[in-house]
This record gives structure tokens, sequence and C-alpha cells, in this order.
């Protein structure tokens, strides 16, 4: 058997066709460019090669990024201010903060600080929140929600299937856990204390790993036919790899997300969509 190659640049792709012509209908009528303030604590670099490659997919759609970085030396109040500041902003629709915060810094506190109307990675409580209880159409968290539409690009069912999470930070693997289980998924989730992990990874038809760890996931692990969403991005010897050992795990999935250009390309995408998305709903509470 050879895994179906499933193809994030492809499917982002799809995504921004779309975001670039419902932006050029909003600029023709003259509303305010969708923009998304990114705003970014120091220079922690992996953060600034995000921010950048934001910069470029959303002026590729037709929309604006406006970077906002403050020095690491600043404290949770000067970072609030500017969180509060941003979200009073008529001219930014949608807010990322990016992590991880230097470590004095308090992200459950900042993450109070945004408005939900413009939180388009999905971080306050109330997004969550809602995420949590099922409620209405919350921002997601923008990686998890670009992994399950990669699973919706190639047409791959989720309702009734296992799925196995290993991770569950509270920006990828609860999330996508929550959003699999919206997609009546059923579901499981790892972490660091689970016990023979290679036990519950077999039992998956959907695989999503998202930890952190190169080559955490072997063929020996994966049932042969599963879905394999590999989340991770580490830097082995100067490339990036992912999670998943796609050496061995290829030759038997069903189908398998390569590192680069699987779920990564998928984040930037969602992103630039939940902003339009956010600015289609702030200019509906705007009219008279
Ligand atoms: P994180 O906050 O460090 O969380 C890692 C999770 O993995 C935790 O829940 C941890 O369990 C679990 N874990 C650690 N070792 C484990 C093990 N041996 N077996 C099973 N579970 C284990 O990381 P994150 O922010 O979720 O990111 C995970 C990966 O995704 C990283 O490589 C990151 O760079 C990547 N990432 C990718 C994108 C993208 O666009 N594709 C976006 C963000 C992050 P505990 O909870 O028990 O500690």
């Amino acid at each position: 058997m050879s895994a179906l190659i499933l193809d994030g640049r492809a499917a982002a792709a799809r995504i921004l066709d779309d975001v670039r012509a419902r932006a050029a209908l909003r600029a023709e009528a003259g509303k305010l460019c969708p923009t998304l303030a990114v705003v970014r604590v120091g220079d922690d670099p992996p953060s600034v090669r995000y921010a950048r490659q934001l910069e470029r997919t959303f002026r590729g759609a037709g929309l604006a990024v406006r970077l906002e970085v403050l020095p690491p030396t600043i404290d949770d109040d000067g970072l609030a201010a500017l969180l509060r500041a941003l979200s009073a902003d008529a001219s930014v629709h949608g807010i990322l903060l990016q992590l991880p915060l230097p470590a004095h810094l308090s992200r459950e506190r900042a993450a109070e600080e945004i408005s939900p109307d413009k939180d388009v990675d999905g971080l306050t409580p109330l997004n969550a929140g809602r995420l949590f209880l099922g409620r209405g159409l919350p921002f997601a968290p923008a990686t998890p929600l670009g992994g399950l539409e990669l699973l919706h690009h190639y047409g791959i069912g989720i309702a009734g299937r296992h799925a196995v999470v290993v991770g569950r930070s509270d920006v990828l693997g609860r999330p996508l856990a929550l959003l699999l289980l919206r997609e009546n998924a059923t579901v499981t989730i790892c972490h660091s204390r689970t016990p023979d992990l290679p036990r519950l990874t077999r039992q998956a038809e959907i695989l999503a790993v998202a930890v952190g760890r190169p080559g955490l996931v072997t063929g020996d692990m994966v049932a042969p036919g599963a879905v394999v969403l590999d989340f991770g991005i580490n830097v082995v010897a100067g490339s990036v790899v992912g999670d998943v050992d796609f050496a061995s795990v290829a030759p038997l999935a069903g189908a398998i997300t390569p590192v680069p250009g699987g779920t990564g390309p998928m984040t930037a995408a969602v992103l630039a969509r939940n902003t339009l998305t956010a600015a289609e709903r702030q200019d509906g509470r705007a009219a008279p």
C-alpha cells in the first residue's frame, strides 16, 4: 500500500483563492482591508519566521498584517494595554498573540484582554469555552482547524471513526480533539503520562500527532490504512521534520501529511479566512 500524500500547500491555496475573491469584493465596496494584528514580545526566531510567513500569505490574499513587537522587558500591564487598544481599534479585525511569551508574562491574563470577536486563533476563554460546549461557531485555533480542513479537502470521513490525538496542549491537541468530537469521531487523547502509547496509536483510524518530538511515531505504531496527521515541526540537522517517522509510516498508512508541506501551510490559510470572517462579522455589527 502506498499512502495518499495530503498536500497542505494545495489545500491552503484553495482556501486562499476563496479568501482573495471575498476580500476583493470588500475592497470594491470600499470596506476596510481585513487586518490581522500580530503581537510579539521579543524576537523568538520561530515567531519571527511565522510572522513573515503570515505577512506573505495575507498580502497574497489581499489582506493585511500589522506587526506589533514589544520589548522583552514589557510587563503584564504593558502587554494588556496593547491588547486592549487593538481590541478597540476599528481598523484591526483580528489579533494573534504569538507564543511562547517570555516566562515572566502571564499568557492567561493576556488571553483575557483580547476581544473574543477578534480572537481569530481561538485563544480567549470565551472562544475556547464555546468550542468545549459545542455552541455556535467560535473561532477555533487555526492549526488544529487547518488539520481538519485538510481531511475535508480530500473528502476523508471523520464521523464514526476512531481518532487518536497524541498531545493535549491548549493550542493544538486539546482543541483538535474537540473539533474531531464536534464532527462525531470517537476520540482518544494521549499525552506524556499515557502508558503504552503504541497500543493506543495502533487502534487509530485517524492518528493526529502534536507533540514536538521528531520520529516519535514509527511504522510499528500505526495500523495499516490509517490516516496520519503530523503537526510536529522540529528542526533536525538543519531540516524541518515532523513527529512521525515518514519513511516507516508512509508505506503502510492510507494517507499522511508530509512535513513540511502538510498541516503547516493550512495554519496561515485558516488564519487568513478567520480574519476575513471577523471583518465581515464586525461590518455586520457596525451597520445601522
Ligand atoms: P506543547 O505545548 O509542548 O505540547 C506537547 C504535548 O505533547 C503535551 O500535551 C505533552 O503531554 C505531549 N507529549 C510530550 N511528550 C510525549 C510523549 N512522549 N508521548 C505522548 N505525548 C507526549 O506543544 P504544542 O504547542 O502542542 O506543539 C506540538 C508540536 O506541534 C510542536 O512540534 C510544534 O512546533 C508544532 N506546531 C505546529 C504548528 C503547525 O502549524 N503545524 C503550529 C503550532 C505548533 P503533557 O501535556 O502531559 O505534557
